[in-house]
């Protein structure tokens, strides 16, 4: 590469975040820093003497090798438990607890005491269970690469769990295709902004005057199809809607808090980058397992040798699925979710407004939305949905 080479970063409304740039940067010179719409974004400063290495390493700037299709499963982990405490089958759990078994270390994503979501290392079982369940906040890698990196040379296994453009940049970061790393990407059609759900969070401890100590996105309750969006506060009093009904669910349903690349993102296919893609197994036939379904199925991908031999191993109940079905019941898998009309108003307010008027102009009840744009003729659902929502405060 040139030694003149500008640094060239993948465009802003392309860039995932991924970090490969920055991790990458023999100077240390690229710094991920929020945006005016809270998403981490590289920003070049001065100690960067233009060797191209960013370029080079960047997913967004390469094209990717096609892949032969994979093989498509209905999977679940035979432990309903641990079903309960993850977001579809379970299957990252076997996966995890196998690679920790034989000594490995297992990278996915927590949240920190500030309910920040990020990626953190497990080295045991005790460090695994903050990682199980899927968060649909946008997960801060850090020094993710490197560390993984020093594991690999160390002869350590290593399981990187994630959205499939951070898997991409992860392989990019590393040159290599390692043979004691082992990848899942998750199906996915968006993550929602880091700075949007730090207000929330704030949001939160301001109503109820304590501080937020937990939190559960995509909780699971026995006998019930809504996922749950619980909050835990420092007093044990817990925030408990369906997803859909919190203001994060409201946002994320419609799109609306998606970094900009997730509108065109090129993963939503059966092309994958992971040796295995964990997702949600929907649609299956009423009287496929039914007791398994109540809890939890995963649609699993096996994209690679590496991927295929893992599974043989782990006590993992499957059955397979053609391609074309789990196409048709997993949109991740087919298309990205176009940017809604008002992405733009929504981030203008959030950079320029108090947080309180963006909450109520765009993430209350749409009843509510209507009410305060004077549309009248839903001001009885508004009423509805406001008893609903305190009988959703409860105290344990
Ligand atoms: C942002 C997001 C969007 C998703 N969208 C879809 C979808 O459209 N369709 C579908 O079928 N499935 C989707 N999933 C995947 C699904 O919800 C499950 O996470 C997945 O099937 C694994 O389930 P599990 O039961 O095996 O393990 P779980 O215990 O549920 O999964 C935990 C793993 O997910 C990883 N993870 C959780 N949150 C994040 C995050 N924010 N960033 C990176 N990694 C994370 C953790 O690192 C951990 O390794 C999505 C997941 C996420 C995080």
């Amino acid at each position: 590469m040139s030694e003149n080479i500008l640094p060239l970063l993948a465009p802003k409304e392309r860039c995932t975040g991924c970090g490969a740039c920055a991790s990458g940067c023999p100077k240390g010179a690229i710094h991920l820093l929020p945006d005016r719409e809270g998403f981490l974004t590289p920003a070049v400063t001065d100690a960067c003497i233009q060797c191209g290495h960013c370029t080079h390493v960047c997913p967004v700037l390469r094209q990717r090798e096609k892949r032969s299709a994979p093989a498509a499963f209905a999977a679940w982990n035979p432990d309903p438990e641990i079903r309960m405490a993850s977001s579809a089958g379970g299957v990252f759990f076997l996966l995890a607890d196998y690679v920790l078994e034989t000594g490995g270390v297992v990278f996915g994503a927590a949240t920190d005491s500030e309910l920040r979501v990020r990626h953190m290392a497990a080295h045991n079982a005790a460090e695994l269970k903050p990682l199980l369940g899927a968060k649909p906040v946008q997960s801060e890698l850090g020094d993710t690469f490197p560390r993984i990196r020093r594991y690999l040379d160390a002869g350590r296994r290593v399981l990187f769990c994630g959205t499939p453009c951070q898997v991409d940049g992860l392989y990019h970061y590393l040159g290599e295709h390692p043979d004691n790393l082992l990848t899942a990407d998750l199906l996915c059609q968006g993550v929602c902004s880091p700075g949007v759900w730090e207000q929330l969070v704030r949001s939160m401890a301001y109503v109820k005057r304590r501080q937020p100590v937990s939190v559960t996105f995509f909780g699971k309750l026995a006998g019930e199809k809504r996922q749950r969006f619980r909050v835990q506060f420092e007093d044990n009093s817990v925030f408990d809607a369906p997803f859909d009904k919190c203001e994060l669910g409201r946002g994320h349903r419609r799109g609306l808090l998606f970094r900009p690349a997730c509108h065109t993102c090129p993963y939503t296919s059966t092309d994958r980058v992971g040796d295995l893609s964990l997702g949600v197994c929907e649609g299956l036939p009423k009287d496929f397992y039914p007791d398994e379904q109540k809890n939890g199925v995963s649609l699993l991908l096996v994209n690679s040798a590496k991927g295929a031999r893992t599974l043989d191993v782990l006590p993992l109940k499957r059955e397979p699925l053609s391609l074309e079905s789990a196409v048709a019941a997993a949109p991740a898998l087919r298309e990205s979710v176009p940017a809604p009309a008002e992405r733009s108003d929504f981030f203008a307010a959030f950079a320029q407004q108090p947080f309180h008027q963006v909450q109520s102009r765009f993430l209350a009840p749409l009843a509510y939305q209507a009410r305060r744009r004077g549309d009248g003729l839903l001001r009885f659902l508004h009423k509805n949905e406001k008893r609903e929502k305190r009988s959703l405060w409860k105290k344990r």
